[in-house]
């Protein structure tokens, strides 16, 4: 745990990344600065009830670090499905028993400050565009390539949400009709081609090893021929869905991160080479660049929404 050596005279949020795995809850200051952090595990298995007594601790102790009166609000970033205006939370498959959870009641009952809500990889979107490699542009798009492909638009300062929250799953954009099943039933999604867990998936089919994208990356870099069609395999997929990306949402930027997005150099050459050459915008450079704020970028975009909130509500620029 990092002291509080921060705290002054502005105001704080507490933004809260809840995964599979565990739970990041961080106070931040208006400019996404984490002033304290903490991490616990979700311990999932036991439900809704004991994560969110787990989440409203970690919560109260970031509360107590800034003093009662010194917190705007609360922000949380969580797996989807979830929708960011009723605050609800839909049976996210990597939190057993979250059916239909009022995730924003339940906390603003129990801790007594507005609360939002918005999808993890939304909320990873929002940092890396305020903060980090997205630079405040017009028009970003975000993707994180982990276990699973999320992805999320900032566009004029605003995360969009669609009409249920449910906004580009770049995950679940279909590449390939006669493709392999997707995980969430649909054929040939991008997600069943190019994630941390397809890329696993080939290299136990085809190599018979149990390796994930890092250690394929480096057998290709020692020469490893498997492995170098694997990742290649995985880059076209990859490269396939930003060209989509480009087609349909015309992007000034493309960030990319996630677990995956570490392989670097070879990852990103293919990306900004199959921009380059979709045929139906020759030659476009709009860039394809990796996230800056990496695992970090989940629990400050969450501690940035209240402060967004009230500018909103004040009818001020969030780029301000
Ligand atoms: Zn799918």
């Amino acid at each position: 745990m990092e002291p509080v050596t921060k705290v002054g005279r502005g105001m704080y949020s507490i933004g809260i990344d809840l995964g599979g795995t565990k739970i990041a809850t961080a106070l931040c200051n208006e400019s996404g600065e984490i002033i304290w952090r903490t991490e616990v595990s979700t311990q999932a298995t036991a439900g809704p009830q004991a994560v969110m007594a787990r989440m409203v601790a970690s919560a109260r102790e970031a509360q107590q670090q800034a003093g009662q009166d010194k917190i705007v609000g609360i922000g949380i970033g969580a797996p989807g499905p979830l929708n960011p205006k009723t605050g609800i939370v839909a049976a996210p498959p990597n939190l057993p028993g979250w059916d239909e959870i009022y995730l924003v009641n339940d906390f603003e009952r129990v801790m007594g400050l507005p609360t939002h809500l918005e999808n993890d990889a939304n909320a990873a979107a929002l940092a890396e565009w305020f903060l980090g490699a997205g630079c405040k542009v017009d028009n970003m798009f975000y993707i994180t390539v982990s276990t699973g492909i999320g992805s999320g638009a900032v566009v004029d300062g605003k995360v969009r949400h669609g009409t249920t929250g449910a906004f580009a799953e770049l995950g679940h954009m279909v590449i390939d009709m006669n493709g392999p099943r997707c995980n969430c039933g649909n054929h040939g999604c991008l997600e069943a081609f190019a994630s941390g867990t397809a890329i696993s998936r080939m290299a136990r089919e085809q190599l018979g090893v149990d390796w994930g994208a890092d250690q394929l990356a480096a057998a290709a870099e020692r020469g490893n021929s498997k492995a170098q069609s694997i990742l290649e395999q995985a880059y076209h997929a990859l490269g396939i869905g930003i060209m989509n990306v480009v087609n349909l949402f015309d992007p000034s930027i493309i960030v990319v991160g996630g677990g995956v997005s570490r392989i670097g150099d070879p990852l990103f050459r293919a990306l900004n080479r199959a921009v380059h050459e979709n045929r139906f915008r020759p030659a476009s450079n709009i860039p394809v660049v990796p996230a800056r704020l990496g695992t970090d970028a989940g629990v400050i975009g969450a501690a940035l929404l209240p402060f967004k909130e009230e500018r909103d509500s004040r009818n001020l620029a969030f780029t301000v």
